[in-house]
């Protein structure tokens, strides 16, 4: 994604914020409220109350969302989904990865700066914590390098109590959805003696989220992500990014007027483009890289440049978006940024993957009946002039609730009488009964005929099994 008209230094060689000895250099940025800032901040709010509010909902007393790996229940928007829907989920997998790659394709990395979570809650929180205790990236610094006097002990004392109660309630939401709230509750008011296990989880996960959001940081999206690792193969010259235009930018240097550049140009000097080299786009960078060497994996699209650069713009007058959303391909052909054919195309086919995901979800049945004829066994010819089949009959229970069952012929030609007793099969479990049907010879035109039954609970026919009846042979 670089270009040969901009400064290609060793940059790619080594990490914005490791030494060439492998020590990490702390990331101090500054903070600049611009118009990215302002909208990145409304759209946190939103995301953050949704993230934080949802796992506390409930629909007829089960959870809006759950994600029980362990004991592998899924609900989904209320819609509970049991090892039994491996089908759907796999094809739900499937369908995010190639939406996410396709996304990647025309949008670049809009998902990292606008809506992941970690930078939601290191940009958005943290980070703004951190600024109210310690001050600005350059108070911060200072209190750094400063000894271990009385006002760097309160300051980081306060600022890592806060880290680590923030962590903790993070870490009880991110349970919520694990386990439930139920669970939760059960876990934080109950004799922890009876959750060693649940209190073990809270007190690692607030470990973990206490060591990112502390320490580890913009590594994450730099070392660990492995949806930021794979930029390099997802973007390509028309991607949309947050991206320095070099044509207009370069060279860069001393802000000229327009009689300077004149001057310059007749005496054959360099005539400076509008970038005046004051590195504040790489000051404001959380990930600490110079986006002016064209887009990097470390790049996580947060658009504090675009707002820092955007500033000095405004002060040295020049039209603002010398870094700005764009394509390469864009900056090179000086092409404004437009709705194109590309981008709606590939729109087009985000949309007919969620709603295939859609149409997967809403028609999935609340059973899966499975029926089989018994194997080993031939028909039996009665007294009353009918033909009968037995039947083995296995039914999987996706509701949340427990479900009588009984079964129909379809057509009304014969009959179904249960061996054993009525059959009733409890939430997300699985049942097994067997069954006879009956159907009077003379309907049999042939030896194996195809039968639909219809399985009913409180009297609605909420699936249809087909399977084929043996009689003999005419
Ligand atoms: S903020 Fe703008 S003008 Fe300043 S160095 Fe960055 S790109 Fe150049
Ligand atoms: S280069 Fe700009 S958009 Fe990318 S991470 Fe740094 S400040 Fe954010």
């Amino acid at each position: 994604m670089n270009s040969t008209k901009i400064d290609t230094t060793n940059y790619r060689d080594h990490l914005s914020n490791v030494t060439q000895a492998g020590k990490r250099i702390w990331i101090y940025p500054r903070i600049v409220i611009g118009q990215f800032y302002k909208l990145r901040t409304y759209v946190s709010w939103v995301l953050l109350g949704l993230l934080l509010g949802l796992p506390w909902i409930e629909i007829y007393g089960h959870p809006l969302f759950l994600f029980n790996v362990l004991e592998r229940k899924f609900i989904f928007w209320g819609v509970p989904f049991f090892p039994q829907d491996f089908h759907l989920v796999a094809i739900g997998l499937l369908t995010f990865i190639v939406f996410v790659i396709l996304f990647t394709v025309i949008f670049g990395r809009v998902w990292c700066g606008w809506a992941c979570p970690q930078t939601i809650f290191m940009e958005m929180l943290f980070r703004k914590i951190e600024i109210a205790i310690e001050g600005d990236h350059n108070a911060q610094k200072r209190l750094d390098s400063q000894p271990w006097n009385t006002e760097k002990i309160c300051k980081k004392s306060l600022k890592h109590i806060i880290f680590i109660k923030m962590s903790f309630l993070i870490s009880n939401v991110f349970l919520a959805y694990i386990i439930g709230k139920k669970e939760l509750f059960a876990i934080i008011f109950d004799n922890p003696f009876n959750h060693l296990a649940g209190l073990f989880a809270i007190l690692l996960f607030t470990a973990v989220f206490y060591f990112v959001f502390a320490h580890f940081r913009e590594l994450v999206c730099i070392v660990v992500c492995p949806y930021g690792r794979l930029q390099g193969v997802m973007l390509d010259k028309k991607s949309i990014v947050v991206a320095y235009d070099f044509v207009r930018g370069e060279i860069r240097g001393k802000h000229q007027t327009s009689t300077e550049k004149d001057v310059a140009k007749i005496n054959n000097q360099p005539v400076h483009g509008s970038c005046v080299d004051c590195k504040i786009c790489v000051q404001v960078c959380p990930t600490g890289i110079d986006i002016r060497n064209g887009t990097q994996l470390e790049c996580i699209g947060c658009t504090a440049c675009i707002d820092a650069c955007d500033e000095v713009m405004d002060k040295i007058h020049e039209p603002r978006g010398l870094i700005r959303y764009a394509s390469l391909e864009g900056i090179e052909q000086k092409k404004k940024l437009k709705f194109n054919a590309r981008i709606a195309s590939y729109s087009l086919v985000l949309v007919a993957l969620l709603s295939i995901l859609g149409y997967l979800l809403a028609t999935r049945n609340i059973i899966e009946t499975t029926i089989l004829r018994a194997p080993g066994l031939m028909y039996q010819e009665n007294k009353d002039n009918t033909i009968s089949n037995l039947y083995n009959v296995q039914v999987v229970n996706k509701s949340y609730d427990e479900m009588p069952l009984t079964f129909r012929l379809k057509g009304g030609k014969g009959q179904i009488k249960m061996v054993g007793n009525a059959m009733n099969v409890i939430s997300s479990e699985v049942a097994e009964s067997s069954f006879f049907v009956f159907i009077p010879e003379n309907l049999l035109k042939e030896s194996s005929v195809k039968i639909e039954i219809e399985v009913l609970s409180d009297g609605k026919v909420i699936d249809l099994v087909r399977t084929k009846f043996q009689g003999p042979i005419i």
